[in-house]
């Protein structure tokens, strides 16, 4: 891969995060979901809020394809012509993935994929998609989080200097170390990077009948001890593994506040893996539950 000399700190340039298109048909197939309710991209807003606090003149663009059709988010990458586009695929939406990614790739993008799924293939989507493939559409794959790789990235560092990066080297495929960067470092996330008034019409809008719901995700730890058990736990999903590490709760509280607060939000959704494995912490998340006004 050529070197890329440029340094970007302080420069203005423009960054989309892109979760590919899903529909509601698509999702619930071969699914015991009812009543699919969209919600705004975890890992887009975490990015997305990273970004705002460290180099905030960043333009950034979060393309949700759960509300926006393929044409659209095609439409904005072609008039946007971003510096660079993170795009997270999943199972259902891989060929949706790669056909972005190509688009962007022709606007003159570099291309980042990241998220569970791209993790657990990284260096087969290098290998079959990066640099000196035939379909070269992806610059390099982000392994476990992606806030400071990405922004390391965006900013011009030696791309052997970057944690978390599987990229074409110059004779390999480079997978640099993973870190388990403390959670407590990133900041509150920031749900005003979408609209989240977007995603609660959506679901009024589709089902009429129903109860308005008013839901957001949020993530309280990261990390899953059944995979760490003695080095023979569970091996059955594609998370990159590490640490169980525990987000302060008084902070969880303060985003659970700010998400009602703005947005009327009644429910809230974690999507961590292990939320009663450490008492200590669970308990500390209970007495500030009692003393919170939103409880
Ligand atoms: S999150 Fe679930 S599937 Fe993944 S390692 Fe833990 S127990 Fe296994």
């Amino acid at each position: 891969m050529k070197k890329r000399e440029t340094n970007n700190a302080g420069k203005e340039y423009k960054v989309f995060l892109v979760e590919p298109p899903i529909s509601v048909q698509e999702y619930e197939i071969n699914n015991e979901t009812k009543y699919t309710i969209w919600l705004p991209p975890l890992w887009a807003i975490s990015i997305g809020t990273f970004f705002r606090k460290k180099t905030p003149r960043t333009h950034l663009k979060i393309l949700d394809g759960q509300l926006l059709s393929f044409s659209n988010i095609k439409k904005q990458i072609i008039k946007g012509k971003p510096d660079f586009v993170g795009i997270s695929p999943k199972h259902k939406t891989y060929q949706r993935a790669l056909r972005l990614a190509r688009i962007s790739k022709q606007t003159g993008a570099k291309v980042i994929l990241g998220g569970l799924y791209a993790d657990s293939l990284a260096k087969e989507i290098i290998k079959n998609r990066g640099p000196r493939s035939s379909d070269y559409c992806v610059d390099l794959v982000v392994k476990g989080d992606g806030e400071r790789a990405f922004l390391g990235y965006c900013e011009g560092q030696p791309l052997k200097q970057i944690n978390n990066l599987v990229y074409q080297g110059e004779h390999e495929i480079k997978e640099n170390p993973i870190d388990f960067p403390d959670l407590n470092n990133l900041p509150v996330l920031n749900f005003n990077l979408v609209n989240p008034n977007n995603y609660f019409q959506d679901y009024q809008k589709r089902y009429p009948s129903l109860k308005r719901r008013t839901m957001l995700r949020i993530y309280t730890q990261k990390g899953c001890a059944w995979r760490r058990a003695n080095k023979r736990g569970c091996i059955y999903c594609s998370f990159s593994g590490g640490p169980i590490r525990l987000r302060n709760p008084r902070t969880i509280w303060r985003e659970i506040n700010n998400a009602i607060e703005e947005y009327s939000v009644n429910t809230i959704s974690d999507i961590s893996d292990m939320a009663f494995e450490d008492k200590k912490w669970f308990n500390e998340f209970y007495r500030l539950a009692l003393k919170n006004k939103n409880p």
